[in-house]
């Protein structure tokens, strides 16, 4: 029967990592998901069958109850709110882990030295990316706002971290005595609060990344001590997975992720204003920019943040169809982090049933900008702004942006003279060639499907 188990267990890993692969392409990730949903079931109704394994109201119990709020969640969450939902959801994987930990210190961990190890490094990743996921989804929520400062706080957050490690070094080599194993889960909640504290908001999506590694991580640890095949092999792929994600987008951001959890950047409004893109911004009614699109050759739309927060990507989709009857060429060019979450714009497009042929990643698509007769923005605010190539005072130089400056004509739907995330303003903006088509981006999008329309 073990051995069954294990075999099962190990069915359930490849499933996981099959799953994940598929999930990396969008044509395939829903079904990637449900390999990766089938993985969890077949290991998860293994687990029954353990020998000796007692309980099992208290499991049925639990998954009634877990499945039954992430089902109702999963269904209402709006797109805009994703980043937060995962924060919430990592928490409870890091939970999970420090609870197995937590278990297993309070039993007694006697099957190998290195076990016990395992199972205190687990427990401590694990507590710090509970705790701090919860802190990444208050201020996501918008429960806590931007960066929480204090005089000396460096210093604080050291001495908790070092006086954490030295009551992990404890339960791992001198003692489990209850009472130490009270005060190490203490000092981790505490730290994993602190290090998110000074955060700013607007950074959390690298942090809730860097949080999921670490899940990843407490669990494979976990799996370790339990020596659960299935645990060490997920853990280890969400924690190889969650470290390229948070790769990625620091470096789509061109911040080192060392500035993500020790500078100050977006969020609390503590960016300089840049101040010296010059010039005047030039509006543009809806019928205007209908005509300048009507009659082009090639329109490229570059979907940002405030497409997502409009709900714009059905009437953007409307627009495009509408422009190809004309014979208008229409790509839709998306930048790494456009958005709050990497693949954000994807989701949406895909959502409206734009086909991944037309979607073009920054590098498919920047040398086209220069034979586009209109770029249309909608929403994008930061990941178009030229500043990032020419001014290298700038808090975003370096980052790597779509070119829509070097379109012949530039179109901006937004709603005001709002900043983006990184609260600078944008030299795009204020260019010769560009129309700021002021409103909301679903709104301005219906009307110019009428303006279209009307040709
Ligand atoms: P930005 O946040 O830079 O800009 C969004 C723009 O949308 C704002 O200027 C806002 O202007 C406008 N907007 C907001 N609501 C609406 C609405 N209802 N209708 C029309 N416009 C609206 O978005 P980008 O997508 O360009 O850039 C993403 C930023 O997020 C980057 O700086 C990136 O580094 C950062 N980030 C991204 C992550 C990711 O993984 N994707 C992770 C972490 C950070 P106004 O208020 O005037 O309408």
């Amino acid at each position: 029967m073990v051995d069954l188990i294990q075999a099962i267990y190990f069915v359930a890993a490849v499933l996981f990592i099959l799953g994940l692969k598929r999930m990396s392409s969008p044509t395939t990730a829903r079904a990637g998901i449900v390999w990766a949903g089938a993985g969890m079931a077949a290991a998860v109704i293994a687990t029954f069958f353990i020998p000796h394994m007692s309980n099992f109201g208290l499991m049925v119990a639990a998954i009634i109850i877990g499945s039954g709020i992430a089902y109702a969640s999963g269904k209402r969450v709006a797109m805009t709110d994703m980043p937060q939902m995962i924060a919430l959801y990592n928490g409870m994987g890091g939970g999970a882990a420090a609870a197995i930990a937590a278990v297993e210190l309070i039993k007694g961990v006697s099957h190998s030295a290195i076990a016990l190890d395992l199972a205190v490094l687990g427990a401590l990743i694990g507590t710090v990316s509970f705790s701090g996921s919860l802190i990444a989804f208050a201020k996501l929520q918008g429960w806590m706002k931007g960066a929480n400062r204090f005089p000396n706080q460096q210093a604080i957050n050291v001495a908790v971290f070092v006086a954490t490690v030295a009551c992990g070094v404890f339960l791992a080599f001198v003692s489990q005595h209850p009472l130490a194993i009270l005060l190490f889960f203490a000092l981790a909640l505490a730290f994993g609060v602190m290090m998110t504290l000074p955060i700013g908001g607007a950074d959390m999506p690298v942090v809730i990344s860097l949080f999921n590694a670490l899940t990843g991580l407490a669990v494979a640890f976990e799996g370790f001590v339990l020596q659960n095949a299935a645990m060490i092999i997920a853990g280890t792929v969400v924690g190889s997975a969650g470290t390229l994600l948070t790769q990625l987008m620091a470096r789509a951001m061109n911040r080192p992720i060392s500035n993500v959890l020790f500078g100050s950047f977006g969020g609390d409004g503590s960016a300089a204003a840049e101040g010296d893109a010059g010039g005047a911004l030039k509006p543009i009614d809806a019928s205007d920019a209908a005509v300048m699109m009507a009659f082009a050759s090639k329109v490229v739309i570059i979907p940002g943040y405030g497409m997502a927060v409009a709900q714009a990507q059905h009437k953007i989709w409307e627009l495009a169809k509408l422009l190809e009857e004309r014979d208008v060429a229409v790509k839709f060019a998306i930048h790494p982090v456009a958005g709050r979450m990497p693949g954000h714009m994807n989701v949406l497009l895909a959502e409206a049933g734009v086909p991944y042929d037309k979607i073009y990643d920054l590098d498919e698509i920047n040398s086209e900008f220069e034979t586009a007769d209109v770029a249309l923005v909608i929403g994008a605010n930061d990941v178009v702004n030229p500043v990032a190539r020419t001014n290298p005072d700038s808090p975003i130089y370096g980052m790597p942006i779509l070119d829509a400056d070097k379109a012949k004509n530039v179109i901006v739907i937004k709603r005001g003279q709002g900043a983006g995330f990184s609260g600078i303003e944008n030299a795009l903006f204020f260019k010769d060639n560009t129309r700021m088509l002021y409103g909301d981006g679903q709104a301005m999008a219906s009307e110019l499907i009428q303006g279209v329309k009307s040709f």
